[in-house]
């Protein structure tokens, strides 16, 4: 998964982020918002990073983006990132939905934020596990 997102991140100066949990009793989108700001994601400097968020035995997922790309995309394309990946994880393919969702973000970063040359990988690209 690290590779995808370092792939994904090659080509665009956004950062995204892979958070993985069990199970939880609150509204996922809630707690996916709890989540970006305890891994630190609203600190980029073109507030351009986006979670994507899995409460793995629940099936839930929630991806939200940072204003510097969510005031640019519009609701639309988070549940259109949502509906892939639900697909895969309903065939029982939860990492092939991951790698597709990063996959897709990563193309929609890119042509917001293309990638500049004193670009820093702001945020680890390691999975994160809750
Ligand atoms: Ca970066
Ligand atoms: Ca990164």
């Amino acid at each position: 998964m690290a590779t995808a997102i370092g792939e994904a991140e090659r080509r665009t100066s956004g950062e995204i982020r892979v958070h993985l949990e069990d199970h939880i009793e609150e509204d996922v989108l809630v707690h996916a918002a709890f989540i970006f700001e305890e891994l630190g994601m609203h600190r980029t400097k073109d507030r351009n990073g986006v979670l994507i968020y899995v409460s793995v035995a629940d099936r839930k997922a929630a991806v939200i983006g940072d204003k510097g790309i969510h005031e640019r995309v519009g609701e639309g394309f988070w549940r259109d990132v949502l509906a892939v990946m639900q697909l895969h994880f309903a065939a029982d393919r939860a990492s092939d939905g991951l790698c597709e969702a990063v996959r897709m973000v990563g193309e929609k970063l890119r042509d917001m934020h293309p990638y500049a040359h004193d670009d820093r990988d702001e945020l680890s690209n390691e999975v994160s596990v809750g």
